[in-house]
């Protein structure tokens, strides 16, 4: 049985446990935070999820790592 509905999302309605919910606004909290806010189509329930990036900001060592340049004069 296939699905009318996209099933990328695998969030699901708090309220009713329903699958089918659609994603209505999606916002950026801070550098590593963002916010959806979802709702179901069954119960018509808004519920708001927070996606935590697994990023790692690079080290300073990272940034100003050690290169050397011979200018010739
Ligand atoms: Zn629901």
């Amino acid at each position: 049985m296939a699905s009318i509905f996209s099933t990328l999302q695998s969030e699901k309605c708090p309220q009713c446990g329903s699958g089918v919910v659609h994603l209505e606004w999606r916002e950026r909290v801070n550098a590593r935070e963002i916010q959806d806010l979802w709702r179901c189509f069954n119960c018509q329930n808004e519920f708001v999820t927070a996606v935590t990036s697994d990023e790692r900001e690079p080290s300073v060592a990272e940034i100003t790592k050690p290169f050397f340049t011979s200018l010739v004069v």
